[in-house]
């Protein structure tokens, strides 16, 4: 009989998986490789036998039973972070708060090119060797994956959002015949699986001295590019060279584009993103875990860096990034860059960087007791969750419904009708509803807050 990796029966059944791919990297009986599922996610799939003792779980973020000491993002950051003196709950631990750019990259990057900033020093001080980051693809139908990249003109290549799904699978295995250090880019759920993976073996802690985090607001599906890809009337086989955040320097910073071009006639397309309505709230070809993430501001990162969706940065479309530093090196590679005059940047208080991911911390905190509630009745398993009892109210409880519903539709939706006409006809019902639903909850909250004034 062939055992099934713990992975794949506890995680990937349960489509709590979200295709990091440590669990690749540390399965000792090569039993698990990557591989894009009918919903156009990568997950691990068992292709020889098993003979392990559940090696696989101990790294994943979404393992249901995991040890106590890294029982949560809160554990963790106290082994990582100690000496972080700052913490608020909905952030985690942290040295300095800012929002700003760096001068070099800032034109050539999704926000404010902090990203690529940190990089470009990490290498060149001799910090670290190899950068770990997502660049193009050479393999059919995968536009972008984890790659290596060693020098300032492959981190700019690197440089840049892609809402696709990528996996470090490409890239860990091959951890150990690098010389030298290794820095790593990732969302939330793929550093908590770094820091996992550090936590089972301390020699990955020297050879990985640095973490940069991406703020995320989910994991899409490759169905979302093909998607975006039909609104420009590009068949999903000529998709060729998605961009997911082309700036309008003229314009506001939310106000980007998506652009491709199409393998037929070179010819480049372009779609204001604000031309399609909400692709980010409804949860719209999302990740099933990623519901299940209460780890907005990527907590367990050396840096964490966003977009800075506050005002007066907002209105500049050149880009900003909202940055959290939780080491010390971060916040000293920070603090010298802008004495040198390479970064412009300047403190912002926690509650206006709280503001700036709001509705991220609405949905994926306060919103996740309703979604642990219907998944247990279920029997599905849920991780160990920080924010999973916190009361909401009726209108909230059915906008949280509503989008568990459109998340799911929209997989179903695309698998069988991959065409953004038909798509948007088969959608617009349970969208419409969503919007309804939204509005009520919307009012609610401001009867409720305008009662709680008048008792105060
Ligand atoms: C899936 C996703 C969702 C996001 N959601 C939000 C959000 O809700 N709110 C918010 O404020 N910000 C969000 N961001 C972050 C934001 O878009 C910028 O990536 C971030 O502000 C860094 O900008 P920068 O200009 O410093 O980066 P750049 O200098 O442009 O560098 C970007 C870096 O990110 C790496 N990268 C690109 N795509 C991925 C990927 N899929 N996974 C891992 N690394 C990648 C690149 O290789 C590069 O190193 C999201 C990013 C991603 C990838």
């Amino acid at each position: 009989m062939i055992n099934i990796p713990k992975v794949i029966d506890l995680v990937v059944k349960n489509d709590m998986c979200i295709g990091c791919g440590l669990c690749i990297y540390k399965c000792p009986s090569q039993a698990l490789e990557v591989q894009i599922n009918d919903y156009g996610f990568l997950i691990p799939e068992q292709i020889s036998s098993c003979d392990s003792d559940g090696e696989c779980i101990t790294v994943c973020p979404f393992n249901p039973f995991p040890k106590e000491e890294v029982k949560t993002e809160n554990e963790i950051a106290e082994i990582y972070f100690d000496k972080a003196t700052k913490y608020q709950e909905k952030v985690g631990r942290y040295v300095n708060i800012y929002a700003g750019y760096a001068n070099e990259f800032r034109l050539n990057s999704s926000s404010g090119g902090i990203a690529t900033y940190i990089f470009t020093e990490l290498i060149e001080r001799g910090i670290v060797d190899h950068v770990f980051s997502v660049k193009q693809s050479t393999k059919p139908g995968f536009y972008y994956e984890y790659s290596i990249s060693n020098n300032r003109k492959e981190l700019s290549e690197a440089a840049k959002t892609r809402y696709f799904p990528v996996t470090l699978a490409t890239v860990m295995p091959e951890i150990h015949k690098l010389k030298g250090k290794v820095a790593i880019v990732g969302v939330a759920c793929f550093i908590k699986a770094i820091r996992l993976a550090q936590h089972t073996e301390p020699l990955l802690k020297d050879k990985i001295p640095f973490l940069v985090g991406i703020i995320c607001g989910g994991v899409k599906s490759s169905f979302f590019t093909e998607y975006l890809a039909s609104k420009v009337n590009i068949p999903i086989e000529n998709i060729k060279k998605p961009q997911f955040r082309i700036k309008d320097l003229n314009s506001t910073a939310g106000d980007y584009s998506f652009g491709c071009s199409s393998t037929d006639d070179n010819s480049k397309k372009l779609i204001r993103m604000g031309s399609l309505g909400d692709m980010w709230g409804t949860g719209l070809f999302k990740a099933n875990a990623c519901d299940f993430c209460d780890d907005v501001t990527t907590e367990l990162a050396d840096i964490s860096l966003g977009d800075a969706w506050l005002e007066p940065f907002n209105k500049e479309g050149k880009g900003t990034n909202v940055i959290v530093t939780r080491s010390f090196l971060a916040d000293k590679i920070l603090q010298e860059g802008i004495t040198s005059g390479k970064l412009r940047i300047e403190t912002l208080p926690l509650d206006k960087f709280i503001f700036s991911q709001q509705g991220s911390f609405n949905h994926r905190q306060t919103g996740l007791s309703v979604r642990i509630k219907k998944t247990e009745k279920q029997n599905i398993l849920v991780p160990p969750k920080r924010f999973g009892n916190l009361k909401t109210n009726i209108s909230f409880k059915l906008v949280q419904k509503q989008r568990i519903k459109v998340r799911r539709e929209s997989l179903q939706k695309w698998k069988y009708h991959p065409n953004a006409l038909s798509f948007d006809k088969e959608m617009a019902k349970d969208l419409k509803l969503l919007k309804r639903v939204t509005r009520i909850s919307h009012y609610h909250r401001a009867i409720i807050k305008r009662i709680k004034k008048i008792f105060n």
